[in-house]
């Protein structure tokens, strides 16, 4: 589904990728762990060409990731971001719409409708005529969710998506993401939730100063760890 092939990056005179290989399988979950600045939003963001690789290649299917393909990737892979970014003056409802009908161009109606059920889904129908901003942190994810499956993706790429909330509204997101994962959504997850990465992951990549340390199936990274660095992070956060 997502393929990274020695991706790097670079801002300004600070490489902050270096070679950087993974697949993510269709309908499985890659699960990106790593301390801070070590370049997992980074990756994200070249995935779905919010920044553009100074090197290596990423393809999302059958599609390279180029300025040209942007539109293409973008309708395919959607994005969930740790502070939410919905629009404070629309309602639930209205958030969740705007991706269908702005970018997909679909009839309002049929939108509207579809709108209704992935809101269903997440928990988030009663609030639909709401504004975001009288949610609380976990309500509000939940529509970022919402809003990233109306557009239909292919994938759902994960930054972090619990660390802006508060401890008692972590888990309501996770179960949302854990049902995503069990109906077979390929997702691609940074996160600090080592057990939620045991148990939902398929997949996990362990990153260190923009590179790839360790990488393998779940269970194994993370309860037998072979590289120091990623058994030094498992030891703090755990
Ligand atoms: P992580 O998500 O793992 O915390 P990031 O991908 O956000 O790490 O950042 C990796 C490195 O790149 C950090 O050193 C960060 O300071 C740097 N960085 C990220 N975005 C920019 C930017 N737009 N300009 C300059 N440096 C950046
Ligand atoms: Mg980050």
């Amino acid at each position: 589904m997502i393929r990274v092939s020695n991706l790097s990056k670079a801002f300004g005179a600070k490489t902050v990728l270096r070679d950087v290989s993974f697949e993510c399988l269709a309908g499985t979950v890659t699960c990106l762990l790593g301390p801070s600045g070590s370049g997992k939003s980074t990756v994200l963001r070249c995935i779905n060409g919010l920044e553009r690789m100074d090197g290596g290649d990423i393809h999302v299917g059958e599609i390279r990731v180029a300025p040209e393909s942007l539109p293409s990737v973008r309708r395919r892979v959607a994005m969930v971001f740790q502070r939410f970014n919905l629009f404070p003056h629309r309602s639930v409802l209205e958030n969740v719409l705007e991706g269908p009908v702005q970018v997909l161009e679909r009839p309002e109606q049929d939108a509207r409708e579809e709108a209704m059920a992935i809101l269903e889904r997440v928990g988030m129908a009663d609030f639909a005529h709401m504004r975001p901003t009288r949610l609380s942190g976990g309500q509000q994810q939940r529509v970022g969710i919402a809003r990233a499956l109306a557009m239909r993706p292919e994938a759902i790429l994960f930054d972090e998506p619990t660390s802006a909330l508060d401890p008692e509204r972590v888990g309501e997101v996770l179960a949302v993401m854990r049902e995503l994962a069990e109906e077979g959504m390929s997702m691609v997850v940074v996160t600090h939730e080592i057990d939620f990465a045991r148990e939902v992951g398929d997949q996990v990549i362990f990153m260190d100063e923009g590179v790839v340390v360790e990488q393998g199936p779940a269970q194994a990274v993370l309860t037998d760890p072979q590289a120091p660095r990623t058994r030094l992070f498992l030891d703090r956060v755990l």
